[in-house]
């Protein structure tokens, strides 16, 4: 890595939350079931914040960031059962910080799955209409605040913004570690949804000298491919500026695959269901059924139509979410 690159992330604000590094595990079962490629899993479900995942590891810069700022309370907003609320809850929790979330839709009868862990945690929830955009409220939350006296810190959607991706520009960097010892992966399918996550992979690849030939492949959990690589794209290459590395990607480049997004964002159908069930019986691994059930959909997809060759090893980078599978018993129950 580039010594200058090296040395700018290091001097980035950054709270510890995460435990580090996740583990890489092979998928023998599965790969013997489907009669390869060669599948493995990186563990990132278990960061460890509150059940853990990928905001995790964004969230230790993001909260570096706040804290720097004299923030003592983080706003951010997301759907009714965001893993990215329930662990910039966790995260504040643990910091002493206070944690407003902005939650589109209505509150249900009996809070469950991620909900029910962000009232569990201590956050106050403000929710706001499915249709109104989430700043207005986001705005309003933040001047009432102001008003009382406090100084919040608004976490943006997805804790995806320059700061955000270099979470995933470090567990790249942590990756490539754990390559050298294990052997190289050909592919690395997930979950991609807001785009940091990708994004801080793509200069983290570029920075660990991974090579542009690393296919680093997202499947879109709810959005068209080309408007999610335009952001992908800007949000790395805003983080290649603020590391002051020269390099640049095109959204042409980014690998994203749209073709699984079936009945739109958490619509739970079979190909999800299929994908639960299948890990949880050969591997024992739990997926949730918004973003990762959807992402190894997408993989098995790929590979029974013959993506890749037998012999390719392929890395699923688990990013969590597993507190959702309680939240959608009734969509779960025939996968049962
Ligand atoms: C947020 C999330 C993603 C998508 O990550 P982005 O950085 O928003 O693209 C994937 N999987 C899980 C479980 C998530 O919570």
């Amino acid at each position: 890595m580039p010594f200058t690159a090296s040395a700018t992330l290091a001097r980035l604000p950054r709270t510890p939350l995460a435990y580090l590094p996740t583990p890489i595990s092979p998928l023998s079962n599965l790969t013997r079931r489907l009669g390869g490629p060669e599948l493995s899993i990186k563990r990132d479900d278990q960061t460890g914040l509150a059940t853990g995942g990928n905001k995790t590891r964004k969230l230790e810069f993001l909260l570096g960031q706040a804290v720097e700022a004299g923030a003592d309370t983080l706003i951010t907003a997301g759907s009714v059962q965001s893993n990215h609320a329930r662990q910039t809850a966790a995260a504040a929790a643990q910091h002493g910080l206070h944690c407003h979330l902005v939650l589109r839709g209505q509150p249900p009868e009996f809070p469950n799955g991620n909900l029910l862990l962000d009232h569990l945690l201590g956050a106050t929830i403000h929710w706001t209409d499915e249709a109104a955009p989430y700043s207005r409220t986001i705005e309003r939350v933040e001047e009432e605040l102001f008003a009382a006296g406090s100084h919040p810190y608004i976490i943006p959607y997805g804790g995806s913004s320059p700061h955000g991706i270099m979470g995933y520009v470090a567990a790249m960097i942590e990756y490539a570690a754990q390559a050298s010892a294990l052997g190289a992966f050909d592919a690395h399918v997930f979950a991609t949804s807001s785009g940091g996550t990708q994004a801080g992979m793509l200069l983290g690849a570029h920075l660990a000298g991974l090579g542009p030939e690393t296919r680093i492949l997202g499947i879109s959990v709810d959005r068209p491919r080309d408007a999610l690589a335009a952001d992908v794209a800007s949000l790395a290459n805003q983080g290649a500026a603020l590391l002051g590395v020269d390099w640049h990607i095109d959204a042409r480049d980014i690998l994203i695959d749209d073709g699984y997004c079936g009945g739109g964002y958490a619509v739970i159908g079979e190909p999800e269901r299929e994908a639960i069930a299948l890990l949880a019986r050969t591997e024992g691994i739990l997926l949730d059924p918004v973003y990762t059930a959807r992402a190894m959909a997408g993989l098995l997809d790929l590979i029974r139509r013959g993506a890749f060759a037998a012999t390719e090893r392929i890395l699923f980078w688990h990013t969590g979410g597993v507190p959702a599978l309680f939240a959608f018993p009734g969509d779960l129950e025939r996968a049962l």
